[in-house]
């Protein structure tokens, strides 16, 4: 009997792009999360939004034309509506005030396009692909100038019906705390950020606290947590007290988030992970200390895994999500 040629098989692949204010990375991912070819440009975010988008479409076609693309995903600095497709405004993309980023992609592609918030778009990356496989409810913290993050929920990313969702950064953690950018007080991102702990150090030093923590010259508004953990490791328990406050914070975000949301992990990116224990044993300590027994007991404290590529994963990931047949 005469068996007919099989059909050819063609791996499905997403295209993940991550804009944001200073570069845009790209990314096409396979169905297993894995980045079979990567690109970045700078973002050039002055030009505006039209030349922008025709940019990044650019880059989109070439990378596309190599590959069986068959959507896009693309995370976006800014409050957006990822149903319509809208950003609303882009405090890093100046011209971006109600711009329709999604129409404009698809008729520049011809590629159906989902759009993210990018800390959303980085949650699920780690979900998917990174600290976060194999689970259905987890909790992102990352950790950077601010604090922000994402929540998936029984397999989903939860974004609220604004796309507002996952502003862990903004939670409270002390009602008569410092003022916030936000015009609330006391948020978690006044405790656990870069700009916290540079905040925290420079007053000290001003006050004439005892430490060997030196900040180079003209460093002041953009030194990085390294020096704070360099100082910890060589005994300075000044700069241990910082590193401990800041894991004192996050745990009692983390406690708040445990008994709200009963996640399997929480799961923490970004720069200020690489203090380690410094960070994660009172992070550990007052989480679960303070939150419900059962819900505590169960949940794993990670460190992410994919790093910077978590937004091109995420974006991708949401694509194949939104589009794969
Ligand atoms: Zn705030």
């Amino acid at each position: 009997m005469k068996r007919s040629k099989p059909w050819p098989t063609f791996a499905m692949l997403m295209l993940g792009i991550d804009l944001g204010g200073t570069d845009t990375k790209f990314g096409i991912v396979d169905a297993d999360g894995h980045i079979v070819e990567q690109a970045k440009i700078p973002t050039h975010a002055h030009e505006g939004f039209e030349k922008v988008i025709e940019r990044v479409a650019h880059t989109a076609r070439e990378l596309a034309s190599r590959h069986m693309v068959q959507g896009v995903g693309m995370g976006v600095p800014g409050p957006m509506n990822s149903q319509l497709g809208i950003v609303y405004e882009a405090p890093n993309l100046p011209g971006w005030e109600n711009a329709p980023v999604r129409k404009c992609l698809e008729k520049l592609l011809g590629l159906p396009v989902v759009l993210h918030n990018d800390a959303n778009a980085a949650a699920y990356g780690e979900f998917w692909a990174g600290a976060g496989r194999g689970c259905s409810n987890m909790v992102l913290f990352s950790l950077g100038t601010g604090v922000g993050g994402g929540l998936i929920i029984n397999g989903k990313l939860y974004t609220g019906p604004d796309d507002t969702a996952g502003e862990l950064g903004h939670m409270t953690i002390d009602f008569e705390g410092p003022p916030c950018n936000c015009g609330s007080r006391g948020c978690l991102e006044a405790y656990a950020s870069a700009t916290a702990i540079r905040r925290v150090v420079r007053e000290a030093l001003a006050a004439g606290v005892q430490t060997s923590i030196r900040i180079p010259q003209g460093e002041e508004e953009t030194f990085g947590a390294r020096l704070v953990y360099d100082a910890a490791v060589q005994g300075d328990p000044f700069a241990k007290q910082v590193l401990y406050d800041v894991g004192k914070a996050l745990g009692i975000a983390a406690a708040s988030i445990i008994n709200i949301l009963n996640p399997e992990r929480l799961i923490y990116s970004g720069a200020l992970t690489g203090a380690g224990e410094f960070i994660f044993a009172p992070l550990r300590d007052f989480a679960r200390a303070r939150a419900f027994r059962r819900p505590s007991e169960r949940v794993e404290i990670l460190v992410a895994q994919l790093g910077a590529d978590a937004g091109i994963v995420g974006a991708a990931g949401l694509a194949f999500e939104s589009f794969s047949c």
